[in-house]
């Protein structure tokens, strides 16, 4: 039979043990090992069957071993001790309150608002796919190490994304768990009188999305979670938030309805009852986010009145967008009509938002479009996918070269205290205790590395492989014994991989571009060097496949496959139920990192920053962040084979890089040993790596990024367009309405240069003068520039500086400006000059997506 519904029934706690549940269920104890600790002893094996989940481990300890702890004076003053600890984490002031947050004085946000549709912050909080989850949870994580007053926002799937297991012949399983939220350290956001805060959401056909809050406590962070399934709602409303990227389009669109509009409204419904300030600033982590710009729009229309083109200016001045893919196929885009049925009664003027999920294709709706149209301010998240999207989103700004799309960059990062090892913590190897300082602005340093010798150094990278090698051990028992082995038949596992040979680690989801098996591309190749007698290497993978993707889960079977073969399964093992608790063992223990996506596929890629936080060395396609930071010593580059259109040859040609870079460099600089055993360059290398990739991957350096080159400067525009009831924001719709009618007149009718005669010479310069012609614009209107470079045989300009001309003369709709430009460079020479609009208010000049060149 099975169970209609379950809950968990716990033993009350004794008086003197109250504090821990304050302790549990602020989720700071996932990234803070004394804590972790402490709940170890309150049932050791307890502990160890739960899988490290304190909410399950206090729901089923026993009343006696309660009883007798409340006893044990020990025990409730370490717990004071830890309680203590927390208090004094979430009320000291840190990195974010030194900005000052005086808002009349341009001062930081007091609040900001963060939406993801996935937060991986704990294997115990299962809401997550991959990379953006893990993203956005490691966000939050440092947001509260630096006291940056965020609020999470996303959904409570009841399954999650899925558990992974593998069929005897190497099939992908899913299995999708019913989580408790009752089991899950989240709790329910309240009304005053106790019943629970009901948030709603219109659907075509007079229907109602319902939905209950739940609050989790991410160290100073709250994080909200709307989770549909309750009562109030009809049977097929209740399974919006079943899981994570299930479903059908229209499925999906409910949920980011959900996500975006209900967002909003469970954000608006916590600050209005725990007195939190209202966000200034929204971050759209990702288009799935989007809705909430609409569901703004909306309120200020129906509050103040505005038009909707007045609701988009104060709206967008507030908003920054995230864009995470360079992978066409992985934007969200919805049927147009769709989006017609669906918000036809929302609110808001059909024809606007249409126009905001604009795109080539006419029947379709762009989530990352509308993401880029409702912020002012957007980025990718690497060096190289900053310049990646400016191209692939180029046509949003015709007319402007590809570097002056208004995309920057912010690379991510990663939380140290999250996935660094104890043990490299205590040996000091990082500037503080938490591993990821707070209090240092500026450059950060792990210089304590340099102090610890190569011998000590190396013992902990082998007490880091050998506890992954005991976690292999065990997960290849239990995913043999899943897979129909009996126990009489698993006595191998015992005895699979080596806590002294070369452990390789690939784990990672698994759309074809990040190409799971292009290291079996040569077979007998790979097979020999994990035989290898004297300098073998072992390889431990693991990734999920998205359910519906057949290509993704060939691929794992393939790997199963091949790594079923006794005669290697010793040295090679694909572990099933890639999360984070499998990780952090790889990241841990991992000698060499592997990563081969197609390049420049990966956005970034976080896991081998993971890895290099511990020691971990990169064997990397030079993609996302690896294009930033290989600096020769960290690692090693896999030479790509860019612009050889045939996939096939490609792979060919980076499989053999791989073997090379291998064979010739990797193993023989791990198995080169001094005389006391050490692999005295390796061990310089992994020291190279704590030292300098180490700060630079922190997400406490990412997320000060995010607040001084985005929040701070969204914050106050924002500030600015709501002053005196929005009027600055009307004046602005106003003005770029005016501008935009006006635009197709400008004109620049002839430029004039001076000075530099017929073979000009360095350090000369060029005095350049333009008419232009602006009919029902003013001369403030527009800012004219010169722009001059390097120049091309076919009259393209390159490295272009631009310098803006001044304004010299008027004679009714003609308008003369000047500029100097100096003659740097020997050469090609060319020069244009350009008209954008001017306002104050704009974040970039080419933020309206109109120029008009010479
Ligand atoms: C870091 C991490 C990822 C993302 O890894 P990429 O290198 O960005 O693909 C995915 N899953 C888990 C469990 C992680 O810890």
């Amino acid at each position: 039979m099975r169970a209609l519904r379950r809950f968990t029934v716990r033993a009350a706690l004794p008086e003197p043990l109250l504090p821990l549940s304050q302790l549990v269920m602020n989720l700071r104890w996932s990234w803070h090992p004394e804590t972790r600790d402490l709940f170890e002893t309150l049932d050791p094996a307890l502990w160890q069957s739960c899988g490290g989940d304190p909410v399950k481990a206090l729901g089923e300890v026993s009343a006696e071993r309660l009883a007798a702890l409340a006893k044990d004076r020990r025990f409730v003053r370490r717990l004071q001790d830890a309680v203590d600890d927390l208090e004094e984490y979430l009320a000291t002031p840190r990195w974010y309150q030194s900005l000052g947050t005086d808002t009349a004085n341009g001062g930081a946000p007091a609040s900001i608002a963060y939406f993801s549709a996935e937060f991986g912050i704990t294997e115990v909080l299962p809401q997550y796919s991959g990379g953006l989850g893990i993203l956005a949870g490691d966000h939050l994580k440092a947001a509260s190490d630096l006291g940056v007053p965020l609020i999470g926002v996303g959904l409570l799937y009841r399954a999650g994304y899925f558990e992974q297991g593998l069929s005897s012949d190497g099939w992908q399983l899913e299995h999708y768990p019913s989580l408790d939220p009752h089991g899950l350290p989240v709790k329910l956001l309240r009304e005053p009188d106790g019943s629970a805060v009901v948030i709603s959401v219109p659907l075509p056909e007079g229907r109602t999305l319902y939905a209950h809050v739940w609050r989790a406590q991410v160290g100073r962070v709250t994080l909200l979670l709307l989770d549909s399934d309750i009562e109030e709602n009809a049977p097929a409303e209740r399974g919006v938030t079943d899981r994570l990227y299930g479903g059908d389009e229209d499925h999906r669109l409910r949920q980011e309805m959900l996500l975006g509009i209900g967002g909003v409204r469970a954000l608006r419904a916590y600050c209005a009852r725990t007195g939190t300030p209202a966000p200034e600033v929204f971050h759209a982590n990702e288009g799935h986010a989007g809705f909430s710009g609409l569901e703004r729009i909306r309120e200020l229309m129906e509050s103040h009145g505005l038009a909707f083109a007045e609701a988009l200016q104060a709206v967008r001045s507030g908003t920054v967008f995230t864009t995470h893919t360079p992978v066409p196929a992985g934007i969200d885009r919805f049927p147009k009509a769709l989006i017609e049925r669906y918000f036809a009664g929302f609110g808001v003027p059909l024809h606007d938002l249409l126009a905001l999920g604009a795109e080539e294709d006419p029947a379709k709706y762009n989530m990352a479009h509308m993401g880029l149209r409702l912020g002012q301010r957007a980025n990718g998240v690497s060096e190289l996918h900053g310049h990646v999207s400016r191209g692939m989103f180029s046509n949003l700004w015709p007319g402007f070269d590809e570097s002056d799309v208004p995309i920057g960059s912010i690379t991510n990062g990663v939380h140290a205290p999250t996935w660094t090892a104890r043990e490299l913590v205590d040996m000091g190897t990082q500037t503080s205790s938490q591993g990821d300082p707070v209090e240092v602005d500026g450059p950060v340093h792990f210089d304590g590395v340099d102090g610890i010798p190569a011998g000590d150094l190396w013992a902990i990278r082998r007490t880091l492989r050998a506890r992954l090698v005991e976690e292999v051990r065990r997960r290849v028992r239990e995913t043999a014994l899943s897979r129909g082995a009996t126990e009489a038949e698993v006595g191998w596992t015992e005895t699979v991989f080596d806590p002294d040979v070369l452990t390789i680690g690939f784990a990672r989801r698994v759309p074809s571009y990040k190409r799971l098996t292009l290291m079996l591309r040569d077979p007998a190749r790979l097979k020999a060097m994990l035989l290898d007698p004297e300098r073998p290497l072992q390889l431990v993978i693991a990734g999920k496949s998205h359910p519906a993707d057949d290509g993704g889960k060939k691929l794992i079977q393939q790997m199963v496959e091949f790594a079923d073969d006794p005669e290697i399964r010793h040295r090679i093992a694909f572990l099933p139920g890639y999360d984070i608790g499998m990780a952090r063992y790889l990241y841990w223990g991992c000698d060499v990192w592997l990563n081969n996506p197609l390049r420049p596929l990966e956005a970034c890629g976080t896991s081998g920053m993971k890895s290099a936080l511990n020691g971990g060395l990169n064997l990397s396609i030079r993609d996302g962040w690896w294009d930033e930071w290989f600096d020769g010593q960290n690692g090693w580059a896999i030479p790509t084979a860019d612009g050889v259109a045939d996939a096939d040859r490609r792979d060919e040609v980076e499989a053999r890089a791989i073997y090379e870079l291998l064979s010739t460099q990797v193993l023989p600089r791990f198995y080169e040993r001094d005389g006391e055993g050490v692999p005295a360059r390796w061990v310089e290398m992994v020291r190279h790596t704590l030292r300098e990739t180490g700060p630079k991957v922190l997400a406490t350096r990412m997320v000060r990024d995010y607040v001084q080159a985005l929040y701070v400067p969204a914050a106050r525009s924002a500030r600015v367009m709501s002053a005196d009831g929005y009027t600055p924001a009307r004046a602005e719709s106003q003005w770029r309405g005016h501008l935009l009618h006006n635009w197709s007149t400008v004109r620049v009718a002839h430029v004039e240069a001076t000075g530099a005669g017929d073979t000009p010479e360095i350090g000369s310069t060029l005095a350049l003068r333009a008419e232009v012609e602006l009919p029902g614009l003013e001369p403030g209107d527009v800012q004219v520039q010169a722009a001059y470079g390097r120049v091309d045989d076919a009259d393209g300009l390159h490295d272009v500086t631009t310098v803006p001309m001044a304004h010299e003369q008027t004679e009714g709709s003609r308008h003369w400006f000047t500029a100097t430009v100096p003659l740097e460079r020997t050469g090609a020479f060319g020069y244009t000059v350009r008209v954008l609009p001017h306002s104050e208010h704009l974040a970039d000049p080419a933020e309206l997506g109109v120029v008009t060149t010479a």
